[in-house]
């Protein structure tokens, strides 16, 4: 099946998407199954958690968004393959957002499972002592990004959702570019590709010519990339570069942690670098009319879903996307920039 450039493989888990109804638990390959997680009340909807079996060993990769829902589900995948929740071995996740490393903690404390991220993964947003100063510093960020007074608790990181994030666990193993995880009688190629946040890997299984890609490369969506609170400096930069390395590997599938399996990694990649540059522009040409705040310049912009409709999450991604944007025209040359993104704490 055709759509644009790339080759849709996995047709029962699109056609699921356009069904909204939860894909089917399959076997990719040998030792190498799908399971969908869901992701309550988001509109990405479930992970792909993708579990790797090999004898006695069992590794789980990117596990979900914890909740007794997710957790069932999976835990109901596994029985169907003989493992029980005390036999996971290993969990990796392809970067420490909740719907990916969410789930590991739960996971581990039942199986003494090790956990790993990619070497460069810093959960530098729980880099704080109190939750409360932390998210009055975000929303003086918010400020200084021009958003009116009525609407900075709502953009800015409340002290819960700091909270929240500091739930989650921290490595055992860090898996470095280049680094081999040997599971599933394969052997992994660990890659980094910063950029959706600042440490994401791929993992590569250069024999079977399969890819896991985490959130770097989606069939249909752009992944989100942005300027985040103790974050990569110039993630749009970086996001780019790390589309340019998995150029040249059409061949391989590619499963991505969310929506549906497909081929032509490459394809993709550029098809997403274009839609980035296209952006860009927008933005170089709403900064030329003198739009002098992100915030102003993100109302010009256009939105999928419309400027005025986006709540609470949505409009904090919309604006920490534009400013990842400004930040890249800067360092580009290209734009002085705006006040605000001068300094990145
Ligand atoms: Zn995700």
């Amino acid at each position: 099946m055709q759509t644009d450039s790339i080759t849709i493989t996995g047709t029962a888990q699109r056609e699921a998407w356009q069904r909204r109804v939860l894909p089917p638990v399959e076997v990719i390959a040998s030792g190498i199954h799908s399971v969908p997680v869901v992701f309550p009340e988001n509109p990405m909807r479930y992970t792909l958690s993708y579990v790797l079996l090999d004898g006695d060993e069992c590794v789980v990769v990117d596990p979900g968004f914890d909740s007794d829902e997710g957790h069932r589900q999976l835990l109901d995948a596994l029985a169907r393959l003989d493992v029980g929740p005390g036999e996971i071995s290993g969990i990796v996740a392809t970067h420490f957002h909740t719907d990916h490393l969410g789930m590991a903690a739960r996971l581990a404390r039942d199986s003494g499972a090790w956990i790993a991220l990619g070497e460069n993964e810093r959960r530098n947003i729980t880099a704080f002592e109190d939750a409360q100063e932390e998210s009055a510093l975000d929303q003086a960020r918010m400020r200084s990004w021009g958003v009116p007074e009525d609407r900075v608790a709502e953009a800015a990181m409340s002290p819960q959702g700091l909270l929240d994030m500091r739930m989650l666990p921290d490595p055992d193993r860090r898996l470095g570019d280049g680094d081999t995880l040997a599971v599933a009688g394969r052997n992994w190629r660990i890659m980094e590709t910063p950029g959706h946040t600042p440490g994401h890997i791929c993992l590569w299984d250069d024999d079977g010519d399969l890819v896991l890609s985490g959130d770097h490369v989606l069939p249909r969506i752009s992944p989100n990339v942005s300027l985040e609170i103790r974050g990569d400096a110039d993630p749009l930069r970086h996001n780019i570069e790390s589309l340019q390395r998995i150029a040249g590997n059409d061949h391989y599938e590619v499963c991505p942690a969310h929506e549906y399996r497909f081929r032509g990694v490459g394809l993709r990649a550029r098809a997403l670098e274009d839609h980035i540059a296209e952006r860009s522009r927008e933005v170089l040409e709403v900064l030329g009319k003198g739009a002098p705040t992100v915030h102003e310049v993100a109302c010009q912009l256009t939105w999928s879903r419309g400027w005025e409709s986006l709540g609470r999450l949505q409009f904090r991604l919309a604006l920490s996307e534009t400013a990842a944007h400004i930040r890249y025209l800067a360092t580009s040359g290209l734009h002085a920039g705006v006040p605000g993104l001068v300094a990145v704490p």
